[in-house]
């Protein structure tokens, strides 16, 4: 079969990996890092710096398209693809690497981000306090996740305290919210879009925890308008494979927080859990594929992530037939590292 090509070698590629060999494809892995989990599970792997441009063209050159399962990839080293199509695209990389981007993006959109204010030195910083109030959470503009790069303010004593980072941040509002979830969906080359069921999301110190579907109906009822968002955002990205926004369910409607242009961890559930995978609709996605049903197979779904030492629980979680256990095969659990995950369905 033809040969999918994938930027970053986390835990998203090696299970993109595995959709796409279920499919007749092989992957080719490139990534600056050597002990790749992804590249484990494909045919070939490439690894070099980003800006290492022969070896991203001799890459691009192998592969009949190439995806990310990884945002930050920096949007200057694309161009050494050449004619071989990056899909999503481009455009919604150079969008979700952004925070301050992405939120104006999304805001003129007709999206609700929390209020915010871009912050670059400590006069910013109490300029975007004293607009915006306390708490509020400042963050690097790019390269966060699993809440790295963020510091909560909760006083002025808090922000004093601080010492800037010396990068691009922003600053937001601490939302009030009753819950989390995210929308996830796969727009088709030929612009249709499949929604999955939205998970509620838990985190637990930045780090998302369990996601659960069906979610409670108090934040079902905010799921229409966060995916008539979600779709806005796909369309003016003319996106190809799946995208997520992650939203705060308020007493005042869905509050946007931040888009991931591809699969994401909330999504993880629909291995089992859903007709078709976040994965495999994405392989589809991009290799100009008819999209599968994401309707729900089970009446309910729970995915809890294994964090560091909680991924040597594996005997537990065994031991129980109905956990269906992931591991993404990194040797070292140091603390806060996903290092696999558990799915529990509910069939009657
Ligand atoms: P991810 O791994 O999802 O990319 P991230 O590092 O980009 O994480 P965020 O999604 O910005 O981090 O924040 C992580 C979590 O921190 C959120 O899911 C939420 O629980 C909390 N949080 C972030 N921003 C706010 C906010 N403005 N108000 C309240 N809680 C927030
Ligand atoms: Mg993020
Ligand atoms: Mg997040």
């Amino acid at each position: 079969g033809e040969t999918i090509g994938i930027l970053g070698g986390g835990q998203l590629g090696r299970m993109i990996a595995v959709a796409a060999a279920q499919l007749g494809y092989r992957c080719h892995v490139y990534a600056p890092e050597a002990d790749s989990v992804a590249a484990e599970v494909c045919a070939e792997f490439t690894c070099a710096a980003w800006d290492d441009a022969d070896a991203m063209g001799r890459f691009a050159a192998a592969c009949a398209v190439v995806t990310y399962e990884f945002e930050n990839v920096p949007v200057a080293s694309l161009a050494a693809l050449g004619e071989t199509p990056l899909l999503a695209s481009p455009l919604a990389l150079e969008t979700a690497q952004d925070r301050l981007n992405e939120k104006r993006f999304v805001a003129a959109l007709g999206g609700r981000p929390a209020p915010f204010a871009p912050v670059d030195n400590a006069a910013d910083l109490a300029a975007a306090i004293s607009a915006i109030g306390l708490p509020g959470i400042l963050k690097t503009r790019r390269d966060g996740y699993d809440g790295k790069g963020q510091w909560r303010i909760m006083t002025a004593a808090d922000a004093e305290g601080l010492d800037l980072p010396g990068v691009p941040l922003v600053y937001e509002g601490f939302v009030s919210f009753f819950a989390e979830f995210s929308v996830i969906l796969c727009r088709g080359g030929d612009g249709e879009i499949r929604f999955f069921d939205s998970a509620h999301n838990v985190h637990e110190g930045g780090i998302l925890s369990v996601s659960t579907v069906p979610a409670p109906a108090r934040l079902l009822e905010q799921v229409p308008a966060a995916r008539d968002l979600a779709a806005s955002v796909a369309q003016a990205l003319d996106y190809v494979g799946v995208l997520t926004l992650e939203f705060f369910a308020t007493d005042e409607g869905p509050v946007f927080n931040e888009m991931a242009p591809r699969v994401h961890n909330s999504g993880h559930w629909t291995i089992e859990g859903a007709v078709t995978s976040q994965f495999e609709n994405h392989v589809r996605a991009i290799c100009g594929l008819p999209l599968g049903d994401t309707r729900l197979a089970a009446k309910a779904v729970e995915m809890r992530n294994l964090i560091g030492d909680e991924a040597h629980e594996w005997p537990e979680i065994l031991a129980d037939p109905v956990n269906r256990l992931h591991l993404y095969g990194k040797g070292d659990a140091r603390p806060g590292r996903k290092m696999g995950h558990v799915t529990r369905l509910t069939l009657d």
